[in-house]
């Protein structure tokens, strides 16, 4: 069985600034790090392949070369293949574009896999957008959210969902696209093997050709999205807390304090 995990190089976003006179991040001096998400999408699809002993776990990532770190990440924590998309017709692709060459990617480098397993988000765009686009493009459904596997067996798999604040248990037969939540998993440290591995790993570098991409459907010319201006947003005023313990009570408070803000305009 073939499990394909998306897996993103992200800034540390903690340490991210943002240059005010032009409304852009300064990514320059910033450490790259495999986005945590996909850390525990990894870490579903290891759990998978404890159970079902015939997994193959290939992990890939669109990004420039300098991506393929993430990718060595991977394979130290258990992953045993990678692939990195990389070209410069890549440069400025949006959501839609992103998913589009993640989509033919996949095709490449393991056909169809049974399962494929994506963060719930990455840090740093934060739009959870290409999951979802990238199953569309594959015509495969998807399951967003996951906390727990439920059940798996070669043919379709259980888990437990959560979003708008409800848990569901939903069943999927295989192919199937899932992103992952850091429920229960939790990161786990490189056995000593795997990072002599990844040590000297070399990953597969696959170009738009390669994947068989349409170039149209790539890049800033591929991306519907314009990024008209981005206004850092800086925090004001304070937070207040009300722990009554009651929600009507805490509702009274709240309210009297919005009669007040009323007034006061
Ligand atoms: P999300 O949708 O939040 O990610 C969810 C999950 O999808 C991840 O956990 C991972 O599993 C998977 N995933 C997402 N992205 C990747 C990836 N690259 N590889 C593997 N798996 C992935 N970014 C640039 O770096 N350079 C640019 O020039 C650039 N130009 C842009 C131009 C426009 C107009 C727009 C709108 C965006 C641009 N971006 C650019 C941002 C880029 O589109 C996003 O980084 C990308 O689409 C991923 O979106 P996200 O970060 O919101 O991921």
């Amino acid at each position: 069985m073939n499990i394909a995990v998306l897996i993103k190089q992200v800034p540390r976003t903690d340490k991210i600034k943002i240059d005010k006179e032009k409304g852009t991040l300064i990514r320059k001096g910033v450490e790259s790090i495999l986005n945590p998400y996909c850390e525990y999408a990894l870490e579903a699809a290891l759990s998978i392949k404890k159970q079902l002993k015939n997994a193959k776990i290939t992990v890939i990532t669109m990004g420039p070369p300098s991506a393929k770190a993430v990718i060595e990440r991977a394979i130290a924590l258990g992953a045993d293949d990678g692939v990195v998309l990389s070209d410069r017709a890549f440069a400025g692709s949006d959501c839609r574009a992103t998913a589009y060459a993640l989509a033919c990617g996949i095709k490449k480098a393991c056909g169809t896999p049974a399962i494929i397993l994506c963060g719930r988000q990455a840090i740093d765009g934060d739009t959870a957008q290409v999951p979802g686009e990238t199953a569309q493009m594959l015509g495969i459904p998807m399951i967003p959210y996951i906390t727990e596997i439920v059940d798996i067996s070669e043919k379709s798999i259980t888990v437990k969902s959560e979003f708008d604040n409800k848990e569901l248990t939903l069943s999927a037969d295989f192919p199937v696209l899932l992103t992952v939540r850091k429920g229960s998993n939790n990161r786990r440290m490189p056995s000593l093997n795997d990072a002599f591995r990844a040590f000297s790993y070399e990953p597969k570098i696959i170009s738009a050709d390669d994947a068989g991409c349409d170039k149209e459907k790539l890049g800033l010319s591929g991306s519907p999205t314009r990024v008209v201006k981005i206004v850092p947003v800086a925090a004001k005023g304070n937070c207040r807390f009300f722990n009554s313990g009651n929600c009507a009570e805490g509702f009274k408070e709240i309210g009297k304090v919005l009669e007040k803000v009323v007034s006061s305009n």
